[in-house]
């Protein structure tokens, strides 16, 4: 997106504001299924940004939508999504969400317990349905290296897989309104290793196959979740999408013979949006406090707590940049407009010298994650708009 588009959104929206690049959503979409598991499905994780816009994006391009709650599962479906391109994943759902998801026919639910699959039984019992639904689970294991780890450490999510006994499998099978379709395993976001995705990838594969073997149940249906990441900081490094597919079609190749009635699935928020978003904020004040140079700007960890290192393990400073200046550069601090000292969304950037009250500062890779992730009732500044661009179709309000 060039600066030319930043300028004109700041001109005709004002700040603070979230600007969207909708084309690249698109591109980025079919980037990553290019380099999946062959006909494998990919659901877009609303939770990293639940505007309809996206969901409706994202399902024109053949991904499904992955949900985290009964609200999500309305805006989705609101935005055209058909309850059958839809799963609901996450710890703590509900009975009245339960009910919801069962009722709208949604095509799997990722159960995280025992105690949820037989509230499932229960009510698809009342309503004379069978649902289908997935095991997650949590490896015995730690796997991978990614920032946030979901899974093999001990956490909230999913059922151990120590405790995949035949006890379970017994249980869950003879539920008669319950229908065991596979498993579900979502490692942790922010993945730059290619290598780590594939063996994650191929021990979902196995665990998958090896359990539909020894209690005799139909594997359709293999979520590897995914946890693509993205570089925020100049060391991280991309994700090798070669390497990706080379992994992938390798896998494939090898479980073709074993996998003829089942699809792998994958998950993606953060890789396929994070980078098509920026958050643009206006320096209201620049002033020194004893050595440091401050720039107060107008939105800050209330609409953009990631930046802010909240929910963070490297304090890093979101890339960012001063819209249409260049030149000698010296450490600021950026701060929000918060009255609290953790609403500080750089330190010691390195921006240029001449920065003034005015100025637009550019918050990159804030696509995914942003407001929807922040504190946004803290202080009660009213929220941002959120706009997308799309070429020749200029820009459009999206909230
Ligand atoms: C959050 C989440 C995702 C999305 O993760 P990203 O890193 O944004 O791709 C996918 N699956 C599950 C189960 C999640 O909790």
């Amino acid at each position: 997106m060039t600066s030319d588009i930043q300028k004109r959104a700041v001109w005709q929206y004002g700040t603070p504001l979230y600007l969207y690049d909708l084309e690249q959503f698109r591109l980025k979409i079919n980037k990553l299924r290019k380099h999946l598991f062959p006909q494998s499905g990919l659901f877009f994780s609303m939770k990293a940004n639940p505007l309809p816009k996206f969901c409706d994006i994202a399902y024109r391009g053949r991904c499904g939508v992955e949900i985290a709650s009964a609200g999500e599962l309305s805006l989705s479906l609101s935005a055209g999504v058909k309850p059958e391109d839809i799963i609901f994943t996450g710890p703590g759902k509900t009975e009245r969400e339960l009910e919801q998801a069962i009722e709208a026919g949604i095509f799997i639910v990722n159960a995280e317990s025992i105690q949820e699959i037989r509230k499932i039984q229960k009510i698809a019992r009342k309503k004379e349905r069978v649902v289908p639904i997935a095991l997650r689970i949590n490896p015995h294991e730690r796997k991978g290296s990614g920032k946030v780890q979901m899974s093999g450490i001990a956490s909230q999510f999913g059922i151990e897989e120590e405790d995949l006994t035949e006890p379970l499998f017994e249980e869950i099978l003879s539920m008669p309104n319950i229908s065991l379709c596979g498993i579900h395993v979502y490692m942790g976001t922010s993945i730059l290793k290619a290598e780590e995705i594939c063996e994650n990838t191929e021990y979902v594969i196995q665990l998958g196959l090896r359990l539909a073997n020894t209690y005799s149940f139909e594997l359709t249906y293999l979520n590897a979740g995914g946890g693509f990441g993205i570089p925020y900081f100049p060391k991280e490094r991309e994700l090798d999408m070669k390497e990706l597919d080379s992994g992938m079609k390798q896998l494939g190749n090898t479980y073709k013979s074993q996998l003829t009635g089942t699809r792998v699935y994958f998950e993606s928020g953060r890789y396929l949006l994070a980078e098509c978003g920026v958050f643009l904020i206006r320096v209201l004040y620049r002033k020194k406090s004893k050595g440091n140079c401050y720039l107060v700007c107008d939105g800050g960890a209330n609409f953009h707590a990631a930046s802010a290192f909240l929910g963070r393990f490297v304090r890093g400073n979101f890339p960012m940049y001063v819209l249409g200046k260049s030149g000698e550069e010296q450490e600021f601090y950026v701060t929000g407009p918060s009255c609290t000292p953790t609403d500080l969304i750089g330190q010691k950037v390195r921006l240029p010298k001449n920065t003034k009250e005015g100025d637009i500062i550019v918050i990159e890779k804030s696509g995914a994650y942003g407001l929807t992730y922040s504190p946004y009732g803290f202080l009660s500044h009213s929220l941002p708009m959120e706009i997308g661009y799309r070429g020749e179709e200029g820009f459009e309000i999206l909230r």
